[in-house]
């Protein structure tokens, strides 16, 4: 894997986490990759977990640190559930400020679930009607390139 990105977006609160410019409480460090928790959690135990690179969302994720990322999750998953008793855990990546995000480095929330808690899930969920489903269906696979699918 390429090396992380060294440069620091002066302006990224999570830029200056990464570099230590700032304290946090790091729960899992790889040399690409860091996990703190979240300073304000949903439920006690939150983490996020965030390349060391500055990426602002998702879609620009190079494959490889995306892996990488992914590949860490499991053995976090299971950590927070052991650590906080959790029944369940939400895994939620905002990406936007349309879609929650506030920081602009890419994060995933792992946030601790209790079949007793008061956190407002889920979100209303809609229909489609006629041939709307069949219509988005084409859209978004138009837009994959072959690439994606030669990965499969
Ligand atoms: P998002 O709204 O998806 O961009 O999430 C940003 C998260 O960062 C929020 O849940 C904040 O509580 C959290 N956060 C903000 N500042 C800090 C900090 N200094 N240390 C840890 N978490 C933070
Ligand atoms: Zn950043």
């Amino acid at each position: 894997m390429s090396q992380p990105d060294p440069a620091l977006d002066p302006h990224c609160l999570f830029c200056k986490i990464v570099h230590g410019h700032i304290p946090a409480a790091k729960v899992l460090e790889t040399y690409h990759a860091v996990a703190f928790l979240d300073i304000h959690p949903v439920n006690p135990g939150h983490v996020l977990i965030l390349p060391k690179a500055h990426h602002p969302h998702l879609a620009d994720l190079p494959d490889e640190l995306s892996a990488h990322l992914a590949s860490l999750l499991p053995r976090l998953c299971r950590a927070v559930r052991a650590a906080t008793g959790a029944d369940g855990l939400n895994l939620i990546v905002n990406n936007g400020m349309a879609a929650g995000q506030t920081i602009d480095h890419l994060h995933w929330h792992i946030i601790p679930r209790f079949r007793d808690d008061t956190v407002d899930w889920p979100w209303p969920q809609g229909e489609y009607v006629g041939d709307e489903l069949g219509q988005m269906q084409f859209r978004i696979e138009r837009e994959l390139s072959p690439a994606d699918d030669e990965s499969e």
